[in-house]
């Protein structure tokens, strides 16, 4: 099968995360022929893929017309990382760009043609969304077996807690009063934070209908925690989603 890696704009941690796959790598080259990734090689061959891999946001015109390529000259179309799901922390910035780009250079003029940071799946259809800031590698590894052995890939649609509970993790919410967000947060990284002490900081994106961010908005206020500083906690990787 025919794989191409294309990057957006984003802080590269997503495409580096699946070279940390080190020796898991071969496997994968037993099914996979690389035909681009920059964050790899220099070789570099177009033609039609099986699966395209997309990380980061659209952020400038560069990026919108290599997702369209990516878009139209693959099967299979993967967004990989909260930057492409969500439109992570660049996507939660408030405000146009030409108002950004007059603060800081003086002039609206946009030489760059850098756009407002919206997510991949906001510009095309993704076949699958893989969430993370980074996500575990293990996840992408075991996303491009199943598509190589045409097994369909399970999509987690489950919050960080349902994790906690598997692994008997002490809920940091309850017993400490932390400001996890793992109620209202997709789950898949095996609620690594929490198994550190530390609250889930919503890294996944926002879980999608059952999720009641109202009412853990409440829970944390009634906690004493300060309006403003929760509203930019929940808005940290979910581009506005969270309002309500
Ligand atoms: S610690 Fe956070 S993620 Fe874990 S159960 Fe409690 S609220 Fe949910
Ligand atoms: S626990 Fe939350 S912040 Fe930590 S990796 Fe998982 S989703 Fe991200």
């Amino acid at each position: 099968m025919k794989l191409g890696v294309f990057e957006l704009t984003d802080c590269g941690g997503c495409a580096l995360n699946i070279l940390f796959l080190y020796e898991k790598l071969f496997d994968l080259l037993e099914f996979y022929e690389i035909k681009e990734f920059h964050m790899a090689s220099s070789f570099k061959e177009h033609d039609h893929l099986d699966v395209a891999i997309v990380t980061g946001t659209v952020s400038c015109q560069r990026d919108l017309e290599v997702l369209r390529h990516a878009r139209n000259y693959s099967n299979y179309l993967i967004a990989l990382g909260t930057c492409a799901t969500h439109g992570s922390v660049q996507g939660a910035v408030e405000g146009k760009i030409r108002d950004k780009l007059e603060k800081v250079y003086g002039t609206r003029a946009n030489t760059m043609k850098a756009l407002d940071p919206k997510p991949v799946v906001e510009y095309v259809a993704v076949d699958f969304a893989l969430p993370g800031c980074p996500y575990d590698k293990m996840e992408i590894y075991q996303l491009l077996i199943d598509l190589a052995k045409g097994v369909e890939p399970i999509k987690k649609d489950y919050p960080v807690c349902i994790e906690c509970k598997l692994n008997e993790y002490e809920c940091v919410l309850v017993k400490k009063g932390l400001p996890c967000l793992g109620p209202i947060t997709v789950g898949g990284c095996n609620a690594i934070c929490v198994k550190s002490k530390l609250g889930c900081i919503g890294c996944r994106g926002p879980l999608p209908k059952e999720a009641n961010p109202a009412g853990e908005f409440e829970i944390l206020r009634n906690l004493g925690y300060d309006e403003e500083y929760l509203r930019r906690k929940f808005k940290t990787f979910a581009r506005g989603e969270l309002r309500w």
